[in-house]
């Protein structure tokens, strides 16, 4: 299995990217960690209870936690040709925790996907972000509207406002997208496997430039 990394800021477009990749290749799979950490959340697993106080603060939960849900994960894997990887790593320590990952799976880092959004871009997108309640597609109030105001395209279900979407929050983690995650990008940079993919434009535009980084 080859393990493919989404790397960019909040509101970068990975979710949404990853989401179209996935739905025009059915042997990728999207794992989000964040999705895993909202799940998680809502459930009121050990996990989940731990994480709850730094997501709503904007933090990054522990890397031992996120990497053990993610290991977990791909342990039990078994189809996929490759893993989209979209929120996770984030830190240098959970990109170390994930090359011992891929190794214990017999998989293969195969690309780092980097979206590059200007800031100004990116808070516009997540002030008007909007995740369906039921099955968690992405999308927004103007660039991406689905189709009936407030109703998701893909099940119907109520569209709401992410809890770490509003403004205090979001600031906090575009802090921590730079303090924490962008050493990431020199990480990868210097082992060769960093493709940088401009963010902006019309979305199938990004799509298509991140298909063809995969
Ligand atoms: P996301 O949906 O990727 O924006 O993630 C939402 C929140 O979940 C983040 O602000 C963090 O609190 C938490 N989170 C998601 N992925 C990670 C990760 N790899 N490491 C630590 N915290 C994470």
């Amino acid at each position: 299995m080859d393990v493919v990394i989404l790397l960019g800021a909040p509101g970068s477009g990975k979710g949404t990217v990853a989401g179209r990749l996935v739905a025009a290749d059915k042997t990728l799979r999207h794992v989000s960690s964040g999705e895993l950490l909202r799940d998680a959340v809502e459930h009121h697993t050990a996990a989940g209870d731990e994480a709850d106080a730094y997501m709503k603060r904007g933090e990054l939960v522990p890397d031992a936690l996120i990497a053990r849900i993610v290991a977990d994960l791909m342990a039990e894997l078994d189809g996929p040709r490759a893993l989209l990887l979209d929120g996770f790593p984030r830190t240098v320590v959970q990109a170390q925790a994930l090359d011992r990952t891929i190794e214990s799976c017999g998989a293969s880092l195969a690309a780092v996907v980097l979206l590059e959004v200007p800031d100004e871009i990116l808070v516009d997108r997540i002030a008007g972000r909007r995740m369906c309640s039921v099955c968690g597609a992405g999308y927004h109030v103007t660039n991406l509207p689905p189709r009936v105001d407030g109703i998701c395209d893909a099940c119907g279900g109520a569209l709401k406002v992410r809890k770490d979407d509003n403004p205090e929050t979001a600031k906090n983690r575009l802090a921590v997208y730079r303090t924490q995650t962008m050493p990431l990008i020199e990480f990868y940079e210097a082992r060769g496997v960093l493709r940088r993919v401009p963010g902006t434009g019309p979305i199938d535009e990004i799509v298509e430039r991140a298909r063809r980084a995969l």
